[in-house]
């Protein structure tokens, strides 16, 4: 008897879950297309839209025109009525970006504060912190808290950064990144950040893969998307190996014995594919270099070469795992006018037809690792609706 009425709860809280999902994704709906397209009776419908509105998750927002009965009301989503900020730190500069219940950035900023693992750093990034939630303008009684990406491996557990080279530390406790932080936070690996930042909005393909070509080339593979409007977090979805190093694909040998690594070895796919390959020719920035690249005949030997490293590199990962492969990192958001030609040369090493139309590009070009560190509070919030 308890186990059926666990299992009715647990339907009424799917239910309401797919309601929720289903109104945030479509921005503009309705109780008879909920109905019709989640199956669900009218009455189910009613009663947790009303809900849903009581807890201020859910408003009216006017009628749809007449198609001949009653008009019925528009539903959207109160998307400012939980908000995230997510901080990316790196080796030198700290991102900061603002994100509701819409997964959309809106509001950012980038500050070059080189990494240092002592306190008077975690102290002022703590301050910033603070300054940036201020800036929001937004009530505190809708924060669900800091989402914190940064570029090194972390344990299963979420507690200690095993490894993070760019950062110079190894076996660090999370909480040292927000000890004066007053609020809830949470780590997450950069790539895997952004990955999450991609796949929020995309119930989509049931595999992906995240090729981040940042200063280091890192990645995410995404896993066992499912077409319900059950949400479920992003992040549980990541395949994230038995010692969460997977994703690693900077270190993957492109050719033996060619340039070193920093980790050491020879010929890894980071030495030709890394965005330090590019912005270290146009001043450390890598914006120069796109901007000098249509006048300047250097330029473009040095990005030809660097297109047909990639290729080899993305097409490796296609064969590995036959899914969308999402070209990211910064470089990733320069890359929209050189698709086609990615594409031209990847698919002359595909093995099973010319066709390298998998290669797909990031859609979050600023902040996005920030942006997928803080939806992680975003969809926890969302499995509790
Ligand atoms: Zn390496």
């Amino acid at each position: 008897m308890l186990s059926k009425r666990a299992s009715n709860i647990e339907v009424k809280r799917i239910n309401r879950n797919q309601v929720y999902w289903l109104i945030n994704q479509r921005e503009r709906t309705s109780k008879p297309e909920i109905a019709a397209f989640l199956g669900l009776s009218m009455p189910t419908v009613l009663q947790n839209v009303d809900e849903l509105i009581e807890r201020g998750l859910v408003i009216e927002a006017g009628t749809f025109e007449s198609t001949g009965g009653r008009k019925a009301k528009i539903l959207s989503a109160n998307y400012a009525a939980r908000f995230a900020i997510g901080i990316d730190i790196t080796q030198n500069h700290i991102g900061l970006a603002l994100t509701d219940l819409s997964g959309k950035v809106h509001l950012h900023r980038r500050l070059q504060k080189p990494f240092d693992d002592s306190e008077s750093y975690y102290r002022e990034l703590g301050e910033l912190a603070m300054v940036f939630l201020r800036e929001t303008g937004r009530a505190v009684d809708g924060f669900l808290g800091f989402g914190i990406s940064i570029p090194g491996i972390i344990s299963l557990d979420g507690q200690i950064i095993t490894h993070s080279h760019a950062l110079g530390i190894a076996g660090v406790p999370c909480h040292r990144f927000y000890e004066f932080i007053p609020y809830p936070c949470v780590l997450t690996n950069d790539a895997n950040a952004a990955m999450i930042a991609e796949m929020y909005h995309n119930p989509g393909p049931m595999t992906a893969i995240y090729f981040s070509l940042s200063n280091y080339v890192g990645g995410a593979i995404f896993t066992q998307a499912t077409q319900d409007f059950e949400h479920k977090p992003v992040y549980d979805r990541l395949f994230l190996g038995d010692h969460c190093r997977s994703g690693e694909f900077g270190h993957m040998t492109l050719f033996p014995a060619g340039s070193p690594c920093y980790c050491g070895k020879q010929g890894c796919i980071d030495s030709y594919c890394s965005a330090r390959l590019l912005s270290g020719l146009t001043g450390n920035k890598l914006e120069s270099f796109f901007l000098e690249l249509p006048s300047d005949t250097a330029l473009q030997d040095v990005w030809s070469r660097y297109l047909d490293h990639l290729a080899i590199a993305v097409n490796s990962l296609h064969m590995a795992f036959d899914s969308p492969v999402i070209i990211g990192g910064y470089v990733g958001s320069f890359m929209e006018p050189h698709l086609f030609d990615l594409q031209q040369r990847a698919s002359q090493l595909n093995t099973f037809g010319q066709d390298a139309s998998y290669i797909r590009l990031c859609q979050f070009k600023v902040e996005a690792s920030a942006l997928g560190a803080a939806l992680r509070h975003i969809e926890a919030f969302i499995q509790t609706i």
